[in-house]
């Protein structure tokens, strides 16, 4: 099979994509979306020549994709990914290594060990804490709380992971009104309800009252938040934790991104208290600017995670002198999604994760000030990467954000925040620059003069 001349024609087609996206609209090319029809037909019956297939991807689906890649993209929280990151997921991919058993893929197997390793030195993480990696936040909480779930049970005497849920002693879990829909997913999924949670209210940036924290007795869970998904606000980990490990309830935070201001002395106001906490679920794909999918679960109670995660089966090698990392994960085989984040470590090192974080911070910065010079409302205080603006009544904003959308030199998203509609900027890609942060802020500026109501 002649393999050279596709691989290089990937990469060439890769490079090209890469090459031109900053001077292309953020937004895909909405013909481009409504031409993927073409790709509709009939499941071939039979073979189709591999450069074929490569140029029909290419040609029909690299126009219609967001410029999520660029350094214009301000929506949701979507990191880029820096080039050593997807240089080494290239790489990895050609290893194809099932990355559940040591024995099998020892090269990932060693490697996801000695990054797990590097994060929890990197975030000021207990050293004992053991961890996996996972999609992303959404299972990294998934994976925390069947710790956690565990670990509560287990010190009332219930075999929750043996067991089941059938007759054991009712758990309590407590999240913020403010928590992020994936850990009330989680829950659900856990079996402990969607519903049956108790919400504790919020203060104005989104950060639970712990003045309002309910009395805790018996298996208890909370659930707190670093790094709200619109305010960027962080709850106050360390009076939590005072009060949950008093009752002896299990603490566990979802920082999805908040987690990586540990990375940084600059934001250790924001971060007081989060090592006290028992589990901890984050992304890579976000901040770190791993290419998708990555997410981590760190867990402090060594045992508890894998309790929950761990498989046993006749034809499993159950040797334990190595780490299985399926012992630790939902799955058992799965893409040695470590590698990315050991090539994002190695190639920053400690000074540059710190400058990634801050720099992100610092073009937020500008974007709020740029934006309340030119009078409009800033709805956050702006503590990390997160701005929350209004350019005045709900429709205005709406129009905005439209515009802003189609003018196509960055993209931003809209929210309703705490009953206030309100365009998102979350600046969390590697490759954004001055010159872009000044480019977009003209631009947004440009939308909204021109929608200003007249006085
Ligand atoms: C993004 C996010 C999640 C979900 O993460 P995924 O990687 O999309 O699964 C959970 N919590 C918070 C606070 C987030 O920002």
């Amino acid at each position: 099979m002649a393999m050279n001349p596709l691989m290089d024609s990937a990469a060439e087609r890769a490079l090209r994509y890469l090459s031109a996206i900053d001077a292309r609209p953020v937004a895909p090319d909405p013909d481009a979306v409504e031409r993927l029809h073409e790709l509709d037909e009939a499941l071939p019956e039979g073979p189709t020549d591999p450069e074929q297939v490569l140029a029909l991807l290419d040609e029909r689906c690299s126009p219609a994709t967001t410029a999520t890649a660029g350094s214009r993209f301000f929506g949701f929280v979507i990191g880029g990914s820096l080039p050593v990151t997807l240089a080494a997921n290239w790489l990895a991919a050609a290893w194809d290594q099932a990355t559940g058993l040591y024995r099998i893929t020892p090269a990932t197997a060693h490697l996801e060990q000695l990054t797990l390793a590097w994060l929890l030195d990197l975030l000021g993480l207990p050293p004992e804490s053991e961890g996996a990696f996972v999609t992303g936040a959404s299972v990294a909480n998934l994976c925390a709380l069947a710790a956690a779930r565990h670990g509560v049970y287990e010190r009332a005497g219930w075999d929750v992971d043996g067991d089941g849920l059938v007759g054991a002693p009712p758990l309590t879990v407590i999240i913020g009104g403010e928590a992020h829909p994936s850990v009330v997913k989680a829950l659900g999924l856990l079996g402990l309800g969607r519903r049956g949670v108790h919400r504790v209210p919020v203060d104005g940036q989104g950060r639970m009252r712990v003045d309002l924290l309910p009395e805790m007795t018996g298996p208890t869970i909370v659930c707190a938040q670093a790094g709200n998904v619109n305010t960027g606000a962080f709850d106050a980990v360390d009076e939590i934790c005072a009060r949950a490990h008093e009752a002896g309830a299990w603490v566990h935070v979802d920082a999805a991104f908040g987690l990586w201001a540990m990375a940084t002395p600059g934001r250790a106001h924001l971060t007081r208290g989060l090592a006290d906490a028992d589990s901890w679920a984050t992304d890579a794909h976000k901040w770190l600017n791993v290419p998708y999918d990555c997410g981590i679960a760190f867990v402090r109670h060594r045992g508890t995670l894998r309790a929950a995660m761990a498989i046993t089966a006749e034809y499993l090698p159950t040797e334990t002198e190595y780490r299985n990392p399926s012992d630790f994960t939902p799955e058992l085989s799965r893409r040695a999604r470590g590698v990315e984040v050991w090539a994002a470590l190695k190639a920053l090192g400690r000074q540059g994760v710190a400058d990634l974080v801050e720099g992100t911070c610092r073009h937020a910065q500008a974007f709020a000030d740029g934006l309340s010079e030119a009078g409009y409302e800033i709805l956050n205080e702006v503590v990390l990467n997160q701005v929350l603006v209004s350019f005045g009544d709900p429709e205005t904003t709406e129009r905005v954000i439209a515009d802003i959308q189609l003018d196509g030199t960055c993209w931003c998203g809209g929210t309703i925040w705490q009953g206030r509609t309100a365009m998102r900027i979350s600046v969390s890609s590697w490759a954004t620059t001055d010159e872009d942060v000044r480019m977009s802020l003209d631009a947004i500026l440009r939308c909204a003069a021109r929608r200003r109501p007249a006085t």
